[in-house]
């Protein structure tokens, strides 16, 4: 049977945390945006609320939420900040996260999510570097075991989180490799706390989403405890494509939820602003790219939707991450696509005023567009992903 009605827990999740950010985000959006940073007060009432770290097991400090809860989560708070930069936030520690959750040593896990969960720190991921972004397994930072220790040498690039990292505390799900002649049978996950001596850190100025910071992360023989090892040595490939799986469905939700609310703004503005003695909303002209878009966000979030209900499958021992991979691929592969043509006919519609510090639009604009670009696998590696199952790997020129 098929059933596109969310639960009433989901329903009545959604429409309490829509009020708790009308209330406590959606007024700050623009500050967020200016001042380059989302305020103390705003982490921790979604601390106080139980969304920081929602997805994780209640001992440690979450409260198991599935992963349509926690993509109802996203979508909600990029509708709040649609420049995205909130809704990252909590998704890069909620899916990330997740991955130290069930992969990482128990009191490892307890004492640094239950602190992220608490606003008291920030987990992110550290896996791209400046030669290697899509081509996740071409990476050279290099772990090396030294007694219960291992020594970490390498630079990262366009880590998200950073300043917040530093501000918070909290640390990142790193991927190394422990075996560079094996490939990607060589990686092995760890978690790097951000003040672990030998880290050096900079910072690149984005052109959006800007109330969150994009660093880089240099590691000289930055020693690191066995304990905080994800996973067996070697075998971290497999964790940080889940990680990115799980990510990715979160990555839509947030682009979607910044397109739906701009969405609603320029319908409402278009009813208001009167152009040749009307209403703009009266021309079809206007009517119709707006109804064309929303037809595509709803197309949108169907597959979003779907490829969350098939990782809670996954969760459940129901599904392959595979069937969850290939609805993550899709979804990541529509979102960020859909959500900025939408957002460019929006503004289109607004016209001038829409090129304006004075609407929304620029900055949802400016936010969504950095998943078009890349954040958590470009557009064309979704296509890979996907081409290997309908090609089939043999006629990829990549294996
Ligand atoms: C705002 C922002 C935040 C980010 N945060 C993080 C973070 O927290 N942690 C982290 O580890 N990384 C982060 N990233 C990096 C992100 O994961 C990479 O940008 C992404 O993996 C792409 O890598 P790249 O930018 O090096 O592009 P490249 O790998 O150089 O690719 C460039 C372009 O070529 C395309 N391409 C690549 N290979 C192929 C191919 N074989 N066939 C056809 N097309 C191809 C890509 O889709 C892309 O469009 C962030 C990026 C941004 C923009």
């Amino acid at each position: 049977m098929v059933d596109f009605s969310f639960s009433e827990e989901e329903e009545v999740f959604r429409q309490s945390l829509r009020d708790l950010l009308a209330e406590i985000l959606a007024p700050r959006a623009r500050e967020i945006d200016t001042e380059r940073r989302i305020p103390d007060d705003v982490i921790r009432a979604l601390a106080d609320n139980g969304i920081l770290c929602m997805t994780m097991k209640p001992e440690h400090g979450g409260s198991g939420a599935s992963w349509v809860l926690g993509t109802i989560a996203i979508e909600e708070i990029a509708r709040a900040d649609p420049s995205v930069a909130t809704a990252v936030f909590v998704l890069v520690e909620n899916s990330w996260g997740k991955i130290l959750d069930l992969y990482g040593r128990d009191d490892v896990a307890r004492e640094v999510l239950s602190a992220a969960a608490r606003g008291e720190g920030f987990v992110g991921i550290n896996s791209t570097e400046p030669q290697s972004g899509s081509d996740v397994a071409g990476f050279t930072t290099r772990a090396v075991r030294d007694g219960d220790h291992w020594v970490i040498n390498g630079e990262k690039a366009f880590i998200s989180g950073i300043a917040e990292a530093q501000r918070l505390g909290g640390g990142y799900i790193t991927v190394v490799k422990t075996r560079p002649e094996a490939g990607s049978r060589g990686i092995t996950l760890f978690y790097v706390p951000i003040d672990a001596p030998g880290i050096t850190v900079g910072f690149y100025e984005d052109m959006g989403r800007n109330g969150l910071s994009t660093g880089w992360m240099k590691l000289k023989d930055v020693r690191i405890p066995d304990e905080y090892r994800i996973g067996e040595v070697d075998q971290g490939f497999k964790l940080a494509m889940e990680g990115f799986n799980r990510a990715r469905i979160f990555v839509s939700a947030g682009c979607l939820g910044s397109a739906e609310a701009m969405l609603e703004y320029t319908a409402e503005y278009a009813r208001n602003r009167v152009v040749f003695n009307r209403p703009l909303a009266k021309f079809e002209g206007i009517q119709f790219p707006l109804v064309d878009a929303w037809t595509e966000l709803e197309a949108t979030k169907l597959m979003i939707y779907k490829a969350a209900w098939a990782m809670d499958q996954y969760d459940a021992g129901r599904a392959t991450l595979w069937e969850a991979a290939r609805w993550a691929a899709m979804a990541k592969l529509l979102a960020p696509e859909r959500s900025v043509d939408a957002i460019k006919e929006f503004m289109k519609v607004a016209g001038a005023y829409g090129y304006t510090k004075d609407s929304p639009l620029e900055m949802a604009f400016r936010g969504v567009m950095s998943y078009f670009v890349g954040a958590e696998g470009g557009q064309n590696i979704m296509r890979l992903i996907l081409a290997r199952e309908l090609v089939g790997k043999e006629n990829l020129p990549y294996k």
